[in-house]
This record gives C-alpha cells, sequence and structure tokens, in this order.
C-alpha cells in the first residue's frame, strides 16, 4: 500500500488548474464510487477514477500525473453519466491527460504514440489514413507484429486503402491544428 504525505505533498494550484481547465467542482465528489463502479478500466487502472478525484482533492499532483489511469481512460463518458454530483468526471481525466502531456509525463507510452501518429494523420489528410498511421505507430513503438493478425481480414474488405482518402478542404482541418497550438497547447 502506498502512503502519500498529504501536508508535504498538496499543490492547491493544481487543484485550481485543473478546476479552471475543466469547468468542473471538484470539492463536490462525496466519493460515492458510482463513477468506478460503472468504468470499464478499472480492472487495468493503477488508481481507480474515484480515487484519482480524491487525490485530486487532495492537490497530488505528482501521483495523478504520473499515473497509468489518465493515459489507459477511454473517454466512455460512463463516470460523468453516472455521478450524482453532475461532474463531468470524463473530462477531468481528459485534463489530466493533457496537463500530463505538457509537463511530459508519458506513463503509456503506447496510447501517447497511438495518439499522436492519429492527430498527425487527420492533420495531414483531414481524415485519418489507416495504413499511415498503422506505418508511423509502428516506427514510433518498434511494435511490428501489433494486430497484424487482423490484416487477412481487412485487406479483402478494402480496410487498409494503400493511400488517403480525399476530404474536400484539408486546410480547413490544418487550420483548427494550427489554431490549437497557437493557443499554447500541446
Ligand atoms: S471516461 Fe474513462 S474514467 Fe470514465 S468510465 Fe470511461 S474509461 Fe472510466
Ligand atoms: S460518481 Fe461523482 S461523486 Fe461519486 S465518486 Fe465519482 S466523481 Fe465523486
Amino acid at each position: 500500500m502506498n502512503v502519500i504525505s498529504l501536508s508535504s505533498t498538496q499543490d492547491r494550484n493544481f487543484v485550481a488548474q485543473v478546476e479552471k481547465e475543466s469547468g468542473q467542482s471538484v470539492s463536490q465528489c462525496y466519493q460515492c464510487g458510482n463513477c468506478t463502479a460503472g468504468c470499464p478500466y478499472t480492472s487495468v487502472y493503477d488508481i481507480p477514477v474515484h480515487q484519482v478525484m480524491r487525490l485530486l482533492q487532495a492537490g497530488q499532483k505528482q501521483t495523478l500525473l504520473s499515473c497509468r489511469s489518465i493515459w489507459l481512460c477511454a473517454s466512455c463518458q460512463s463516470c460523468t453519466t453516472r455521478c450524482p454530483n453532475n461532474i463531468d468526471v470524463a473530462h477531468v481525466m481528459d485534463v489530466l491527460r493533457h496537463m500530463a502531456r505538457r509537463e511530459g509525463h508519458a506513463t503509456e507510452y503506447g496510447v501517447k504514440s497511438f495518439v499522436d501518429s492519429f492527430l498527425a494523420s487527420v492533420e495531414r489528410n483531414g481524415r485519418a489514413f489507416e495504413m499511415g498511421l498503422l506505418v508511423s505507430y509502428i516506427l514510433k513503438t518498434g511494435k511490428f507484429w501489433t494486430d497484424v493478425d487482423l490484416a487477412p481480414k481487412m485487406l479483402p474488405k478494402n480496410k487498409l486503402s494503400p493511400f488517403p482518402h480525399k476530404v474536400k478542404n484539408p486546410e480547413a482541418i490544418a487550420k483548427i491544428f494550427e489554431r490549437f497550438r497557437q493557443e499554447g497547447h500541446k
């Protein structure tokens, strides 16, 4: 069991920052556990989502930004729909993941690599180009045999086109990414 010294590790600025970025009132969580009960990823989380909320209330920045759970969260919104206090818990998880990125934490490197490859593909092509995404992910992670067993099923259905599909105005989508960066996001 990990013992955390709250008095020496509490960071109130962190709580205020998460509340500002998420628009959620963290103090309203009363630890009913409904979010964890509905979370499909609890079995692989290192910190269940209700404990993420509790550690957040206690300003435990380092513990949260370096945990695996925020990267494994699928943004399925189940926690949000179950919260009796209408806290958008999924959005809080998103904000924690963004903060972790900004501060150089990527506890689940494979997840970050996939997201980076996906976003680069959408920026470049206006939508995801599956074959390019696959190659980029493999090059980033060195996982050459990931999902290779799916290829025989996907190829005959033309799900792995060698060229990107065209969209009408890819420049408009590239501008969204440009604006996002101009606002200081990563
Ligand atoms: S959004 Fe994330 S934390 Fe919430 S239930 Fe889904 S996987 Fe779990
Ligand atoms: S469901 Fe809402 S109130 Fe209950 S533990 Fe989760 S965040 Fe807190």
